[in-house]
């Protein structure tokens, strides 16, 4: 991936996680370049298809691209497509989903895992997060 391309999804971004909002500068992990369509199911390296992603969303997701939530498969949230207050709201440091994209996301990238919720909780507190 040139270099071009990685500064723009960084700068596009903000610096964040574009599906749990964490800032890469008090992540633990480096931050990853995400193909929102995997390259298996055809995806391309492409601006549209690229999405900042902390270490952790993107290892969850791995090459998933939908969930199942009452016995139907659904889109996981797309960062490119989706409007992000559209799908999630926050109560406290626990992301909750306001449609079915939402919720598989947060279930399929394991959003509210207890120890992600609790580094939430302290970014909160040190005035970094919302
Ligand atoms: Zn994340």
């Amino acid at each position: 991936m040139d270099a071009e391309l990685q500064r723009l999804v960084w700068q596009r971004a903000e610096k964040r996680c574009e599906y749990c909002c964490v800032p890469a500068d008090v992540a633990l992990l480096p931050f990853q370049i995400d193909h929102i369509i995997a390259e298996k199911h055809g995806g391309l390296t492409t601006a549209e298809n690229l999405a900042l992603s902390c270490e952790r969303c993107n290892s969850h997701k791995g090459p998933n691209i939908a969930g199942y939530f009452e016995g139907t498969h659904v889109p996981l949230f797309n960062p490119r497509q989706d409007h992000w207050a559209d799908h999630f709201v926050w109560d406290g440091p626990v992301l909750m989903g306001k449609t079915p994209v939402g919720k598989v996301t947060i279930e399929v990238l394991a959003i509210n895992l207890p120890y992600r919720v609790a580094l939430r909780a302290a970014l909160i507190e040190e005035g970094v997060l919302p």
